[in-house]
């Protein structure tokens, strides 16, 4: 039988670090990475026939858990239909009306990754204003494309710079980097550089820094000081969407605006790859070809993703939500209880059915990126590995979200619970 280690040596001589996504990879929990070979409802086998708790869920996607009875029988029948047309199908146009049933959006182009999604919006929000300058917030991920790559100095409207090794100085300089929940600091940027900001980019609830929901109140306060300006709205919700509630992290504040433009990504694909940039005709009729702004993709709409991202949306139900809301609470408090029994400082943040731990940031919290980088983050290797040994695949860095789905059932969370001591104990020993 091949060993983990043994598979994870082969695909580090073919593979740069042997994963193709560095998330996947153990660089800051230390160890060998197990090679994943079957997954099922809410559990994952590795090559040796270990079966954990998955609660990364492909890092979004899993929302009804891993090979859904409908999701598959979907995905059958497309392939059976053929694997690409390069046309348009029926089933693109489907998937967009469900979208659009759910969220407030007149239009939705599909693309085959979030990184692609925002590259879009941000090209579409340049292309409607004429302007150049965009603001991110520090902390949020929006994907790998040169100018959202950007890692803020410290103050407030400062020109990025770039986070990544091969990205020109040039392009980040386009990027005003704030700080996240800082209503002060968007205004200020907009007093220094009137008429030049093209809009404002944000997750709807920041996830990629661990969580960081919004202060009430900060998302509308975005869409009211773009729509001031001229700028547009960009709320990325390639991971929240259709996850942290049915209507993303724009539901959490049962919002009666919508942005100018959502990306959307994950969950809409099923575990295929599928994203796509959405909101009003204005906006989105500037897209080729009806307008200037370019964008392409050989297998965007994919017919096979599609009906995986259909049948995933459809299936998720009122009911769905509801239980992934509530394993959702019972696991933040299982966490939290086992942590506590320990004396292990922490917080939990969340944002709808998302959530995720900061150690030692009890008395303070979290609002920004400056305070989940101060965290006790040396804990976490320690945590992670006594769950990994408990049979509980969390995901290898504290900084990431936890993922539940609709299929986490009683057996998954008592595994969960059966962990948990252990872990906490190690968090508390690190
Ligand atoms: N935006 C957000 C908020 C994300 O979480 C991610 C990926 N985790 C992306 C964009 C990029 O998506 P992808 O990895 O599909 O390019």
């Amino acid at each position: 039988m091949t060993t983990n280690q043994q598979a994870y040596d082969a695909a580090r001589a073919i593979i740069p670090g042997g994963v193709n996504s560095p998330v996947r990879g153990f660089g800051s929990v230390g160890g060998t990475p197990a090679a994943m070979v079957k997954a099922a409802g809410p559990y994952l086998t590795d090559l040796e026939d270990n079966t954990y708790v998955d609660l990364v869920g492909s890092w979004g996607p899993m929302l009804l858990g891993h090979n859904h009875p409908a999701v598959v029988d979907a995905v059958h029948k497309a392939v059976d239909a053929g694997l690409s047309f390069g046309t348009s199908t029926p089933g693109e146009s489907q998937l967009a009306e469900l979208i659009a049933d759910i969220m407030p959006v007149e239009r939705v182009r599909f693309v085959s990754t979030g990184t692609e999604a925002t590259m879009t919006a941000i090209r579409l929000a340049r292309g409607a204003t004429g302007r150049n300058l965009i603001i991110k917030f520090a902390g949020c991920y929006h994907g790998h494309s040169d100018g959202l790559l950007a890692a803020a100095g410290s103050g407030l409207a400062t020109h990025a710079l770039p986070d990544s090794a091969g990205v020109p100085e040039a392009i980040t300089s386009q990027t005003l980097v704030l700080p996240y929940n800082d209503e002060e600091a968007v205004k200020q940027a907009f007093e220094a550089y009137p008429d030049q900001i093209a809009g404002i980019i944000t997750e709807s609830a920041p996830a990629n820094m661990g969580v960081v929901p919004p202060k009430p109140g900060f998302n509308r306060f975005l869409r009211e000081i773009t729509t001031a300006n001229d700028a547009v709205f960009i709320m990325d919700e390639v991971l929240t969407g259709f996850r942290a509630t049915k209507t993303g992290g724009w539901g959490l504040e049962h919002a009666d605006w919508a942005p100018d433009l959502f990306t959307f990504g994950k969950v809409i694909g099923g575990g295929l790859p599928v994203a796509s940039v959405a909101g009003t005709a204005a906006v989105m009729d500037q897209l080729a070809p009806l307008g200037p702004v370019y964008q392409a993709g050989t297998l965007s709409g994919n017919p096979i993703a599609m009906a995986a991202g259909y049948a995933t949306l459809t299936n998720a139900t009122d009911d769905a939500y509801a239980t992934i809301a509530q394993r959702s609470t019972q696991l933040q408090s299982m966490v939290a209880d086992a942590l506590k029994a320990e004396g292990v400082n922490h917080s939990i943040q969340s944002a709808g059915s998302l959530f995720s731990i900061a150690f030692g940031t009890a008395d303070h919290g979290v609002t920004n990126y400056e305070d989940t980088q101060a965290q006790e983050a040396f804990r976490y290797g320690l945590f992670f590995h006594a769950m990994l040994d408990g049979g509980v695949y969390l995901a290898p860095s504290v900084f990431e979200a936890w993922f539940i789905s609709a299929a986490h059932d009683d057996a998954a969370m008592n595994k969960i619970a059966d962990a948990l001591p252990a872990a906490a104990k190690a968090a508390a020993a690190a």
